[in-house]
């Protein structure tokens, strides 16, 4: 039985790490799915392969998520190729990082747009067609899916990183407010939150040994997050299976929240 079986999912930033997992995730368990990146389209072409691989549908996608227009062109696109959309995975995200006294304005600018305002814009675009179209009968029990990736650092502050805890922060807000004011028309939103997942967004810590040691003293459960962890996360959050969890945000994160610093200490 495949989960999403007959449903589109649109899933930004899926050239590479997460994006790509929670793409190939989605369409093993049957969604034709949107490639979206930004600058690497060798990367979306990698994730298009391993797509047709699982004999599921995809379509390449570019666009700058911080853009209005840019998002309006990649939903006409979709909605041409598909017809509709199931479910949006509001995915894509950067890390400029900087000590606070040095952040430039241009840094602390870059990520909230496409962070935080690329959410924004994603997800309203996806959300009027759900509410245009509504349940469809037989394929899911909700109207529509939104998926906010946003991060262990939408509640952990992180020094060195302002302009990204702070987007994530703002994530965690503008999901609830959504899921509040979008349920009347079956519309669920979630949030998922990674820990420190490998990916090309961190490589220059888990790459190196001491730093990887060191971030692993963070992780209760003593080994870094692979794409797939938060892949497998994304499907049941998208799926009927999770019908009634809505405006919640699920951390997987081998328990990095878990005030790991209190082990044998306090
Ligand atoms: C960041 C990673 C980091 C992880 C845990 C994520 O949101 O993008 O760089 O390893 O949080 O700190």
């Amino acid at each position: 039985m495949q989960r999403l079986k007959g449903q589109a999912a649109l899933i930004t930033g899926a050239s590479s790490g997460i994006g790509q997992a929670i793409a190939i995730g989605m369409a093993k368990e049957g969604a034709a799915v949107g490639i979206n990146y930004a600058s690497s389209s060798d990367g979306a072409k990698e994730t298009l392969k391993e797509v047709e691989k699982q004999g599921g549908e995809g379509i390449i996608i570019q666009a700058d998520v911080s853009d209005p227009e840019s998002v309006q062109q990649m939903f006409d696109q979709f909605l041409e190729r598909f017809g509709t959309i199931d479910i949006l995975v509001a995915n894509a995200g950067i890390q400029k990082d900087a000590a606070f006294l040095e952040m430039s304005y241009d840094d602390w600018q870059k990520v909230i747009s496409i962070n935080l305002s690329g959410q924004f814009l994603c997800a309203q675009r996806a959300a009027k067609e759900f509410v245009q179209r509504g349940v469809v009968k037989g394929r899911s029990k909700a109207a529509g899916k939104i998926i906010c990736m946003s991060s262990v650092h939408d509640v952990i502050p992180w020094a060195g990183h302002a302009n990204y805890a702070t987007a994530k922060g703002g994530i965690n807000m503008l999901m609830k407010t959504m899921a509040q004011e979008l349920a009347q028309h079956k519309i669920r939103v979630n949030a998922l939150s990674p820990g420190a997942v490998k990916t090309r967004i961190n490589e220059d810590v888990w790459k190196d040994e001491e730093q990887k040691e060191e971030l692993l003293k963070l992780i209760p459960y003593k080994r870094l997050g692979e794409p797939g962890d938060i892949a497998d996360a994304a499907v049941w959050l998208a799926s009927d299976e999770s019908d009634y969890v809505h405006g919640h945000t699920l951390y997987v994160d081998g328990g990095m929240l878990q005030y790991p610093g209190f082990i044998g200490n306090g």
